[in-house]
């Protein structure tokens, strides 16, 4: 009989989320007040990266507009009145994970402030590490935040540059700025769209008709019907006018690049490129790798859904295990939910993931998860698939042990509370109960997204949340230390 111990797992709870998307158009063929409506369909279809807000600033030749709210795209820019609301040929839009800043309205992007220059919005994908430094320097000088978000940094810093043009302003803020950016920028002379010189968070570019587009994720331009063209790259600063010129600057020179490279794990939707590759291409390659070095007898590959499906097809192919669906995902549990009486709150049908006892009994199963955070979901999932008969339950991971925090825009639990910042392998296989768990190498993973293996002496990708090799100074964190040390008081010994 099946033991409901677990009726509302999710198996999307214990997962690094990816904190935000960008959307930006500019451009006669977004039409005179269309703009704002390709930027919700592009933001829509960047949902997976944030679900928390969501805002959209138009600018119609004369004036800015601004839409914000909390919830999904479809929940605040589904109706042709919320879109009126935006007229105008270019539009930039945020979705949003609240990382640094917390959540709330103050904090929902784009933010916009109007400077001596003009108007300007901002919005941004990542995170600055070394904001509160910042952001204590210019409290001094008397600026006056209207936010906790880090963005608003870079607001300040451009109103406060000396340098001519909006470029320089813009380049003179962010050659302060340490950590991962990439910023879609409007202005009333055009758009401007740029990464941090190591390139850590992604932004592509796309042309609609004649008009240019910007997005975190190719997927974006799917949706809307619009030609990916290409990423931009590390450090570059792109500006686009109104009259469609485009012109490129690099101001930070040419430096190695350490792009994300949990984007090809698990950040980017599936249906994206990224960094020139398939990313359900390299999440097969990464399962095929894993199965190089992580084999294992059993009867079949499992995924977790969703996010494992590629890297379990790519493992089924490489050892020749089948392939099944052993964990079935319900698409009508939300948190709408009412939750009934005791008598039927442990039935099934309130279960997000169930397991699919016709294909589990007396198998032994391979699960296959991209990653594993706290490991109390990888817990349940081994459980449940036990209560449904499986014989022996293997756990095998599309990426290494996460054992660091991020601080380039992706909420982490802190170092604590990461399953493999605080135990070996041994232990993290007891604490999920499995037969047995083993995680791709750090080598595998840069095998599998086509590299012969990681550069020690210089890593192509940033994989500190893996490795603790973090690409940039972390001042913020330094200075939170720092702060905290001279807090606790050292205190003798009560005899
Ligand atoms: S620390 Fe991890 S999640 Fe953060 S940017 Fe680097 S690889 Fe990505």
């Amino acid at each position: 009989m099946t033991n409901f111990t677990h009726p509302f797992l999710d198996l999307d709870g214990d997962k690094l989320r990816e904190e935000c998307g960008v959307f930006g158009i500019i451009g006669n063929s977004a039409g005179s007040n269309m703009a704002a409506s390709v930027c919700a369909l592009g933001l829509h279809a960047l949902q997976h990266r944030g679900q928390e807000a969501v805002g959209i600033t138009s600018f119609d030749g004369a004036e800015f507009f601004t839409s914000r709210g909390l919830g999904h795209v479809a929940e605040n820019f589904s109706s042709a009145e919320s879109l009126a609301e935006l007229p105008g040929h270019m539009a930039a839009g945020h979705v949003r994970y609240s990382t640094t800043g917390g959540a709330g309205m103050r904090n929902v992007q784009p933010l916009y402030a109007d400077l001596a220059s003009g108007g300007f919005a901002v919005a941004h994908n990542g995170n600055i590490s070394n904001a509160r430094k910042l952001r204590q320097e210019l409290v001094q000088k008397g600026a006056i935040f209207q936010s906790t978000s880090d963005t608003e940094v870079i607001i300040h810093l451009v109103a406060t540059s000396r340098y001519p043009t909006m470029l320089d302003k813009l380049v003179d803020a962010l050659r302060l700025v340490e950590g991962a950016y990439a910023l879609i920028v409007m202005t009333p002379r055009g758009m401007m769209a740029c990464r941090d010189p190591l390139g850590i968070r992604p932004l592509v570019m796309g042309k609609l008709g004649d008009a240019t587009v910007f997005a975190s994720e190719t997927v974006a331009f799917d949706v809307v019907g619009a030609e990916f063209v290409r990423q931009v790259e590390p450090g570059e600063f792109v500006e686009v006018d109104f009259d469609g010129t485009v012109r490129t600057h690099r101001p930070f020179g040419v430096i190695s690049p350490r792009p994300c490279i949990f984007e090809h794990v698990y950040f980017s939707r599936p249906d994206s490129i990224f960094n020139q590759r398939s990313v359900y291409a390299s999440r097969r390659s990464i399962g095929a790798e894993l199965a190089r070095e992580e084999p294992v007898e059993a009867d079949l590959v499992l995924p977790v859904p969703d996010s494992g499906v590629p890297a379990a097809i790519g493992y089924s192919q490489e050892s020749g295990i089948p392939f099944e669906l052993g964990i079935i995902r319900s698409h009508y549990v939300g948190r709408t939910f009412i939750q009934p009486g005791d008598a039927t709150r442990h039935s099934s049908v309130a279960r997000k993931h169930n397991a699919n006892r016709a294909i589990v009994e007396g198998k032994r199963i391979v699960l296959i998860d991209d990653s594993i955070v706290r490991g109390t979901t990888s817990l349940k999932i081994v459980q449940m698939m036990r209560d449904a008969g499986a014989k022996e339950v293997h756990f095998r991971v599309a990426s290494p042990p996460t054992g660091h925090g991020c601080y380039y825009g992706v909420d982490t639990p802190e170092r604590s509370k990461l399953l493999a910042g605080r135990m070996d392998l041994a232990a993290m296989r007891e604490f999920i109960q499995a037969d047995s768990l083993a995680f791709i190498s750090i080598d595998g993973l840069y095998r599998a997204v086509g590299l012969p293996g990681r550069d020690n002496a210089c890593p192509q990708y940033c994989d500190a949340c893996f490795t603790g090799d973090y690409p940039t100074t972390l001042t913020d964190l330094a200075l939170k230390r720092e702060q905290e040390a001279q807090l606790n008081l050292p205190v003798g010994k009560v005899a």
